[in-house]
């Protein structure tokens, strides 16, 4: 189970042991606001789904004009 990092309004940080399923909203335990679930870059399990609106990523192969 990956680690999520929350951060509340109030800007206090912490981490949470969560599934993908749960609740991204989260009271912070020190204010109590409701903190967001920041988006971890080390996991990478949003490969392969993109945000929506983004365009495929294809590569294109500008040969022309080398010389
Ligand atoms: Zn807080």
């Amino acid at each position: 189970m990956p680690t999520y990092d929350y951060r509340c309004p109030e800007g206090h940080q912490f981490e949470l042991f969560q599934k993908m399923s749960d609740d991204p909203s989260r009271p912070c335990p020190i204010c109590g606001e409701i903190a967001e679930r920041l988006m971890s870059a080390g996991t990478g399990f949003l490969k392969g789904g993109g945000p929506k609106g983004e365009p495929p990523h294809a590569p294109r192969d500008v040969s022309e004009g080398g010389r």
